[in-house]
């Protein structure tokens, strides 16, 4: 028994769990079963984190061990009870934790609110915030809680209307864990029912470790009377030690939905039991929707560790590379020890072995749904493509399975979603071309309309347009496939090799011999701005643009880095100018003016493709005065 000292005390909610609450009163009133799913997460959860404390310290169990979660109801008092044996809470970490948001994230949780009930009950799983769906269906919440390990005076009563405060008070409480009671709204009795809240645990709850208990009834005098015994409501037991015959696929996809804290089914999943220098079993899945921080490099990921069954620790991010932190699931090892620490995880070899294992597979998931079911493959390419783009430069172990992988936009696709793998391109590559052509912009509108890509489309020849950030990251890792080399429209002299007859070549040579003086006077008036300036033969329609040398930094990863705010080595890009062009030709007639027109060719070369000027007023006047002399009859 439970009673309140003086020193209650009342405090008020963080502006954001305010917010939050209004929305949990005034909209998802129909999603209202979440609320049993969520506090029985965190139930769940609780004694987790017991039974791991306590592999340290096995006072903490204070004689128990047994861990279970104890749902009831009162149709009387029109309550909903939910108590564990688990962890509990101190004074401090009621207030924390029952008070504000902590995580990170909350702001994108209010933007990404859409309105629609559905969707919206989805993200408060994936954001955390769980607790405070109990105020969909209670009008007032009480929770008494007392952390393990603590005296019996140490118990902690918490309780609030769901307005703007909650009240904090010492209290008695012999047993450690917490139990939490609604007070339901008017309207909510439907759910003062065994047989309602036995479906929504098997609905939602079926796949928790723990036990979940309800009290047994009776028909007595044709009145429905509650026995003082306990029974088990769920399987109550971890679906990845099943053999997977026993499986259901709505198992996997129910068990995927707790462990991710997803509401939509996942793409698709791997189940295996490895054995050899560590044994282990693995359940994996590939999510079908990108979570709001997939882009944050330190947000949670990773998946859950076990270790026999027993429950180590969540996001334990060294089981997964970082370019696979999309998956989730969980990881149950045979043979580490049970008091592993992240600490220790860090330098383990056998860690290691299990994450190679992991990783070998999901790409081995990955390979098989690329093979056989290219539609599913397109979806998760949309969502994680650009995150496994980064595996290029990060694990050389599996950089060809992963480049086999990848997919990208093409000149000889019509669409950016239209996407071609590097396999696809070598399968249809022209008669004597030996190497793979790609562009890289800032956009697929820009990869796709940049002048190096003339000569190519003249002569149907494929290039591949890469315009993510981390493509300039891919190509600076992956430098050939299948022996071919990659090799950048935007870099070097363009050598077509076999891909250009004779004659051709005969024609480049000479036009460099004629446009020798032109090339020099131009390259003496732009003086520091360029390295060189020479005659192309890339070009078809374009007077000019620019190229980096071989080795030097693409002009899209200088601007690249520039707007990440760091520094670039600087590297001059050289002119090419196109011989056939007749603004290329006027210019070796040209005295007066040479020097403006020279800058505007440079310009209007480093504006094609994504550069920004350092003066574009003077561009803008160069160019007036260009429009006018031709409105005068030129010269
Ligand atoms: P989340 O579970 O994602 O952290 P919740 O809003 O569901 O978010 O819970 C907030 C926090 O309150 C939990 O992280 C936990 O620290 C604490 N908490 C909630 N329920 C319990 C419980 N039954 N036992 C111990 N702590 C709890
Ligand atoms: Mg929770």
């Amino acid at each position: 028994m439970t009673t309140a000292t003086a020193d209650k005390e009342t405090l008020g909610f963080q502006a954001e769990v305010k917010q939050l609450l209004h929305l949990m009163i005034h909209s998802l009133y129909s999603n209202r079963e979440i609320f049993l799913r969520e506090l029985i997460s965190n139930a769940s959860d609780a004694c987790d984190k017991l039974r791991f404390e306590a592999l340290h310290n096995a006072a903490l169990l204070e004689g128990g061990g047994d861990f279970r979660i104890r749902v009831d109801y009162d149709k009387e008092a029109r309550t909903i009870t939910v108590a564990d044996n688990g962890i509990g809470m101190n004074r401090d970490e009621v207030i924390a934790n029952l008070g504000t948001i902590a995580k990170s994230g909350t702001r994108e949780f209010f933007a990404r609110l859409t309105g629609d009930q559905q969707k919206d009950a989805h993200l408060i799983g994936q954001f955390g915030v769980g607790f405070y769906s109990s105020f969909i269906v209670a009008d007032k919440v009480t929770v008494k809680t007392r952390r393990a390990g603590e005296k019996p005076d140490q118990g902690v009563e918490w309780s609030s209307d769901g307005g703007g405060e909650f009240t904090v008070a010492m209290i008695e409480r012999p047993e450690h864990g917490t139990e939490i009671t609604l007070h339901l709204r008017e309207g909510q009795d439907d759910l003062l029912s065994a047989w309602k809240l036995k479906s929504i645990i098997r609905k939602y709850s079926d796949h928790i470790v723990q036990p979940i208990l309800m009290r047994k009834e009776e028909w007595k005098d044709g009145k429905e009377v509650k026995l003082d015994e306990w029974e088990t409501v769920n399987q109550a037991s971890a679906l990845w030690a099943k053999p997977k015959n026993e499986i259901a696929e709505d198992d996997y996809k129910a068990f995927y939905k707790h462990v991710a804290h997803d509401y939509d089914d996942p793409l698709a999943w791997v189940h295996a039991k490895v054995e050899g220098k560590q044994e282990y079993t693995l359940l994996l899945y590939l999510p079908a929707h990108a979570p709001f921080d997939l882009w944050d490099r330190h947000a949670r990921h990773g998946v859950k560790l076990y270790v026999r069954r027993v429950f180590i620790m969540d996001d334990a991010e060294q089981l997964m590379p970082l370019y696979l932190r999309f998956v989730r699931g969980v990881v149950d090892s045979a043979d580490l020890p049970l008091n592993v620490s992240r600490e220790i995880l860090q330098e383990s070899k056998d860690i290691e072995t299990i994450r190679k294992g992991c990783t070998a597979k999901v790409l081995g998931l990955l390979a098989d749904m690329a093979e056989n079911d290219k539609e599913k493959y397109a979806k998760f390419w949309n969502e994680f493509g650009r995150v496994l783009k980064e595996g290029v430069g990060e694990d050389f172990a599996n950089q060809e399975k992963i480049a086999k992988l990848l997919r990208f936009a093409s000149t000889h696709a019509d669409t950016a979603d239209e996407t071609v793998s590097l396999a696809d391109y070598v399968g249809r590559m022209k008669e004597g071309q030996e190497k793979i052509y790609y562009v890289t912009a800032e956009s697929f509108n820009a990869a796709k309309n940049s002048p190096h890509l003339e000569i190519f489309r003249k002569k149907g020849i494929e290039v591949l347009l890469l315009s993510d950030r981390v493509d300039e990251w891919v190509v600076s890792h992956l430098t050939e496939f299948e022996g071919k080399p990659l090799v950048s429209v935007a870099k070097g002299g363009l050598d077509l090799g076999k891909l250009e007859d004779e004659a051709e070549k005969k024609e480049h040579e000479k036009e460099a011999g004629e446009f020798k003086e032109l090339t020099e006077k131009i390259a003496k008036s732009l003086g520091e701005r360029v390295k060189e300036v020479r005659v192309t033969h890339r070009l078809t329609d374009s007077p000019a643009c620019l190229v980096a040398d071989e080795h030097d930094v693409s002009g899209n990863l200088a601007r690249i880095l520039k707007a990440a705010g760091q520094k670039a080595p600087v590297s001059k890009p050289i002119l090419e100018i196109n011989p056939k062009h007749p603004a290329v030709l006027r210019l070796k007639n040209e005295e007066a003016k040479f020097d403006d027109w020279a800058a505007v060719l440079f310009d209007q070369a480093l504006l094609a493709e994504g550069g920004q000027l350092d003066d574009p007023a003077t561009f803008v006047k160069r160019i007036n005065d260009l429009m006018l002399s031709m409105s005068l009859g030129g010269k």
